[in-house]
C-alpha cells in the first residue's frame, strides 16, 4: 500500500475536489481521507465555527485546523501529490492550495 494507491476523496461519502483530512497518527489506509462533514460525525466534532479556509475554532476559541480528537489537513505536495504532508511540516503555499479547495460540494 502506497499513497498513490488512495484516491484523493472522502473515504465515507465519496466526495471529491473538497478539501479532506486524516488522522494524525494513521494514514496509509484506503478510506483513510475524509471530508470535513464526514470527520466531523466520526470523531463527534463541533464544527460550526468552521471557516471556509478549513480552519475553526478550538474549545479556547484559537484558530486550528484540527478536527476533534487529531484529525488534521490532508495536504498534498504541490510538486508530488502522492506525498501528504505531516501536520508540522506543511510548507505555506502548499496549505494555501488546500484552503481554496472547497469544503463541500454541494453549498460551498
Ligand atoms: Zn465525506
Amino acid at each position: 500500500m502506497s499513497l498513490d494507491d488512495i484516491p484523493y476523496v472522502c473515504g465515507d461519502c465519496g466526495a471529491g475536489g473538497v478539501k479532506l483530512w486524516r488522522s494524525y497518527s494513521m494514514f496509509l489506509r484506503p478510506g483513510a481521507y475524509k471530508c470535513a462533514d464526514c470527520t466531523a460525525v466520526y470523531r463527534e466534532a463541533d464544527i460550526s465555527t468552521q471557516h471556509p479556509d478549513g480552519w475553526l475554532l478550538d474549545k479556547d476559541d484559537r484558530k486550528t485546523y484540527i478536527i476533534g480528537d487529531w484529525w488534521v489537513p490532508a495536504v498534498q505536495s504541490l510538486d508530488d501529490p502522492e506525498v501528504i504532508w505531516g501536520y508540522t511540516s506543511i510548507p505555506t503555499e502548499d496549505l494555501v492550495v488546500w484552503e481554496t479547495m472547497p469544503l463541500r460540494n454541494n453549498n460551498d
